[in-house]
């Protein structure tokens, strides 16, 4: 990652990644000096990500940085602190009519993933690939087995 402000590229600390902009990151002290660009306006919203460099302590279990990543940038109004959840809410609720497509901060955020994920319905987005698919496929299974055992109980009903 390159700070798209002073072109300083691996900078350690935590880097502002634009949700408006498409990939366009700028590191703290940029970011601290409300860096602005031709594309970039000092309004926009960034999603605060701790850098590969700080990743390693973040997984070995600091408390203090692992609450950064579990805090998401709002794309429309610069709300922060929005866990998945309540972000995917608040996007529903508080920007129905909104026309922009939005850069996922999630994606953005998560080592690996995708760091440019553009979608034009980010609760939508967020309800499909960031809330635990896995629950929905075993609720799915249990309805499967319980039409299965209502199914299994007529047959007997029926004596066959
Ligand atoms: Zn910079
Ligand atoms: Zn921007
Ligand atoms: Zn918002
Ligand atoms: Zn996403």
């Amino acid at each position: 990652v390159t700070c798209d402000c002073c072109m300083k590229s691996s900078f350690s600390g935590l880097r502002y990644k634009c949700l408006i902009c498409f990939d366009y990151d700028l590191c703290q002290s940029c970011h601290d000096m409300k860096a602005v660009s031709s594309r970039h306006k000092s309004s926009h919203s960034m999603q605060c990500i701790p850098t590969r460099a700080d990743m390693g302590i973040l997984y070995s279990g600091e408390p203090s940085s692992s609450l950064v990543i579990q805090s998401f940038s709002c794309p429309h109004c610069s709300k922060m602190g929005f866990n998945s959840q309540l972000l995917a809410d608040h996007v529903r609720t508080c920007h129905r009519d909104r026309i922009s497509v939005e850069i996922c901060p999630i994606c953005a955020s998560l080592p690996g993933g995708d760091a440019n994920h553009v979608t034009d319905d980010l609760s939508q987005h967020i309800s499909t690939s960031h809330q635990r698919p896995i629950l929905e496929l075993v609720r799915l299974f249990f309805l499967l087995v319980i039409v299965f055992i209502l199914k299994l109980n007529k047959l007997q009903l029926l004596g066959i």
